[in-house]
């Protein structure tokens, strides 16, 4: 065999050698580990590891290819012991720590054993990345082709629609074009025919010219006929004429003298009317005359008459003036008769009440402590009967009052639910020790807080179910309260109490309502009472515009039912009668007492003790006003929570020491009046001094507890309160703008106006009042009040004022009073100041409402 000596050479090169420079990637594979055997050069330069790979399993060292389908080709050859070709097979390779794409066409060959079972595989490829990567840019650039190639189709198919439209309007347009080249054909024909016409009507017009100078010449030669015919003419016309006028003057003659006989003719007419009316006239006054004559006649016989009927007036008159004279002496001695009366029952009842405000008070100190059960009993007797005293006084002192039209009613908001409530609680044990029932039925129609005089409904309701207990020994009281008629202003409630008790026979009826009236005379034996009871609970509902009726059979049973009417509100209730709990705030209260009977202190100290209250007692009001001022050893004024002020004592009393203490001292410590009478005047005077409740001997210790404790609560809140607000006087507010509201429909403006002019003429008034008392100018005293009057109304303050402005300008009438007028005065300017501090701010509320 001959060689060349390349040949040769090329044949000294082992087959390693070879199959490591070959320019394919080449490795062979042993085992299910596929252990790399062999490597290549060209494989490592692809794989781009060099060293340590051979001997060691392929998916340790190309950990990134285990999942990129290699290992299921692997698996397949293995399995089939196919030779396997799969091309451009996208493979990541990791290279300098980042994964990098590449494509290879692949030929996987299965290497057998002797037995034929494969044990290895040989995997020889090429890398194809570039040449894929190209296709598919390829791939790439004819889609953005197609796609622009569509649009320009898209476009031209467009354009060519456009050009069809295009065409078509071409088309229409050389149609018009057309159709205007046809008239305009047509034009110039019947341009031709025109002027063929025209130059005819020329050569028409000459020949007429020519006929014309000829009709010319001939009119010329009639209008010189025409004119010799016109002058004879004119002449025959003159002569007409100058004969026209000689008719016309004979005419106008006649004219005037047929309108001088119309005239002529009417005035005849006129002459003989008047006539007549003439002599209508002279018959009428005749007649008249005849009249008068006669009433003449009469009025002289009435003129007589008269005269008679004079003198017998006067006879009578005169005896009627002495009648009247003796009349009135007896009225005046009657009216004194009854004022001593009223002054003795007055004055009476108030002497008693107060030795028994220490009896009851006393009782009621000696029962709390321990006794044996005879002397329980003999002090319980003695507080019933002490209690019953006590209403029996109340009782004559109230009837004393109607009598003599002293009962005032108050016009405060309450809650009729909650006062009823309260009232008939008073009567649960008295019930359950009788074995009855007590049914309740309210009207929940009824507006929850209305105005009226809370503590009259309480007694005449209180009255009528005690009445109801006493009556009945087995069965049901029922108390029902009904809302009859509801306005906008006010309200009518019908209250009827009914029991199962005695009854009352027919003819007893009417006269339960009298004083001192009982259906029979063992009446007070068995029942006890005195009749009082019905004939107050009747004033009390009558003076009230109210009515009350009864309904009875003798063994069945009663119905005692009244109505009354209040008045609505949109306002609070001004206390409720809920028991207040002692907040931790407020304990530890200190209570000053002003009290002169060292029987009513001791009284006092017991029951403030017994509130676990701290207290001190002064004498009278110079002694307190001294007290309130006093400093100790430290310099430090001891401070009290509240006072509990006596009205009658020695030196100072009760109003001129709270006057004292909110005018001088400026002081708005809570003050509570201790009154024996409760007449409506002395509540007006604690109001008006600045006092801010009141509260009657004897007195309910509840109530008392109750009404400290809301009033320094109240005033905890006003001084926590008083950093951040302007000082306010805890004062009972004097004015309620109620009535002010429903008179003006809630205008805001009105309500101004209204305040406004109360706030201008209010202190002028004043000062005319107060100078006109100083001067003794009764008149104008008496004018300035009259003034005031109306404004209390409207104003809403309590109508104690509106009274007392009354009762001054009565007194004006004969001014022997003067220290009681100076008292009335004085309650009247302090009132109607406040009525001013008071409406300010509301005016200042209603303008801020309005902004
Ligand atoms: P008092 O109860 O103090 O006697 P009142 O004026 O309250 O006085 O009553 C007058 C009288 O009317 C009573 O004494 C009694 O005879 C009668 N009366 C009042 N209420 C009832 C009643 N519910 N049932 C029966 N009788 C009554």
């Amino acid at each position: 065999m001959q060689m060349s000596q390349q040949n040769k050479r090329f044949l000294e090169l082992d087959m390693y050698s070879i199959l490591m420079q070959s320019p394919v990637a080449m490795c062979i594979f042993r085992g299910n580990q596929y252990i790399i055997d062999f490597a290549n050069d060209f494989y490592l330069q692809i794989l781009g590891k060099k060293h340590d790979i051979v001997g060691k399993p392929l998916f340790e060292s190309f950990p990134e290819l285990e999942n990129q389908g290699i290992k299921k080709n692997f698996e397949q050859v293995m399995e089939s012991g196919q030779i396997l070709h799969v091309n451009e097979h996208e493979a990541f390779l990791m290279n300098d720590g980042l994964l990098k794409q590449h494509y290879f066409n692949c030929i996987y060959q299965p290497l057998k054993s002797a037995d034929d079972v494969t044990i290895g595989i040989m995997v020889v490829f090429t890398q194809v990345t570039d040449l894929v990567l190209a296709k598919k840019k390829n791939i790439e650039n004819q889609k953005t082709l197609k796609i622009e190639l569509n649009i320009a189709h898209i476009e031209l198919a467009f354009q060519k629609v456009e050009k069809g439209k295009r065409a078509a309007e071409l088309g229409i347009a050389n149609i018009e074009l057309a159709f205007q080249d046809d008239e305009k054909g047509k034009r110039a024909a019947e341009l031709g025919i025109a002027n063929i016409e025209l130059a005819f009507q020329d050569d028409e017009k000459e020949k007429r010219a020519e006929e014309l100078i000829i009709a010319n010449k001939e009119l010329a030669f009639q209008g010189d006929e025409k004119e010799k015919r016109a002058e004879e003419l004119i002449i025959a016309n003159k002569e007409l004429v100058f004969q026209n006028k000689e008719k016309g003057k004979r005419a106008e003659e006649l004219i005037i003298a047929n309108k001088e006989l119309v005239f002529q003719n009417k005035e005849k007419e006129k002459r003989a009317e008047e006539l007549i009316i003439a002599n209508k006239e002279l018959l009428f006054q005749m007649g008249e005359k005849e009249k008068r004559a006669a009433e003449l006649v009469i009025a002289d016989i009435e003129l007589a008459f008269q005269n008679n009927e004079k003198e017998k007036r006067e006879i009578a008159n005169r005896e009627l003036q002495a009648a009247k004279t003796q009349a009135e002496n007896a009225t005046k001695i009657a009216e004194d008769a009854v004022k001593a009366k009223q002054q003795f029952l007055s004055n009476m009842s108030h002497e008693i009440r107060t030795p028994m405000n220490a009896i009851i008070g006393f009782t009621k100190v000696v029962l709390k402590t321990e006794l044996s059960a005879k002397q329980k009993e003999y002090m319980t007797a003695i507080k019933m009967s002490g209690d019953a005293l006590i209403v029996l006084i109340n009782d004559i002192l109230d009837l004393a009052k109607v009598d003599a039209g002293k009962m005032t009613f108050e016009r405060t908001p309450f809650k009729l639910a909650l006062s009823l409530s309260a009232m008939l609680h008073l009567f649960e044990t008295k019930i359950q020790e009788k074995n009855l029932k007590l049914v309740k039925e309210y009207d929940s129609r009824i507006p929850e807080v209305l105005i009226g005089d809370p503590v009259r409904l309480h007694q005449i309701i209180l009255n009528l179910v005690s009445n109801a207990v006493k009556f009945t020994s087995e069965g049901t009281i029922n108390v029902r309260v009904v809302l009859l008629h509801e306005d906008d202003e006010q309200v009518t409630i019908e209250f009827a109490v009914t029991d199962t008790g005695i009854g009352i026979s027919e003819d007893k009826m009417t006269k339960i309502f009298d004083n001192f009236q009982q259906a029979s005379s063992n009446t007070a034996r068995l029942f006890g009472g005195t009749g009082l009871g019905l004939a107050i609970v009747k004033q009390l509902v009558e003076s009230q515009g109210g009515t009350i009726t009864v309904k009875s059979t003798i063994d069945k049973g009663s119905t005692f039912s009244f109505t009354l009417s209040f008045q609505k509100t949109n306002a609070k209730a001004e206390s409720d009668t809920e028991t207040m709990e002692l907040s931790p705030d407020i304990s530890n209260i200190k209570v000053l007492v002003v009290e002169d009977m060292p029987l009513n202190q001791l009284l006092m100290k017991t029951v403030l003790d017994d509130f676990g209250f701290d207290r001190d007692i002064a004498n009278n009001g110079r002694i307190a006003i001294e007290k309130l001022t006093q400093k100790d050893a430290y310099g430090a004024i001891k401070v009290y929570d509240i006072i509990l002020m006596d009205l009658q004592m020695p030196e100072m009393n009760g109003f001129e020491a709270t006057e004292y203490i909110r005018n001088t001292l400026k002081s708005k410590i809570p003050i509570i009046a201790l009154t024996a009478d409760v007449t409506t005047v002395d509540v007006a005077k604690c109001k008006a001094v600045g006092m801010n409740d009141y509260i009657a001997k004897p007195i309910d210790e509840r109530v008392l507890y109750n009404k400290i404790v809301s009033l320094v609560k109240k005033n905890v809140v006003v001084h926590t309160n008083k950093a951040s607000k302007i000082e306010k006087q805890p004062k009972l507010r004097c004015t309620n703008l109620n009535y002010l509201m429903q008179r003006t429909k809630s205008n805001p403006i009105l309500m101004q106006e209204m305040i406004m002019a109360y706030l201008e003429q209010t202190p002028i008034l004043i000062s005319q009042m107060k100078q006109s008392f100083q001067d003794e100018d009764w008149h104008l005293l008496h004018t300035a009040v009259h003034k005031m009057i109306p404004s209390f109304l409207i104003m809403g303050i309590n109508t104690d004022f509106e009274n007392m402005a009354k009762k001054l300008m009565e007194y004006t009438q004969t001014p022997k009073q003067t220290a009681t007028m100076l008292g009335f005065i004085t309650q009247i300017e302090n009132v109607c100041l406040q009525a001013c501090e008071e409406l300010k701010d509301e005016l200042k509320t209603l303008k801020g409402a309005r902004k």
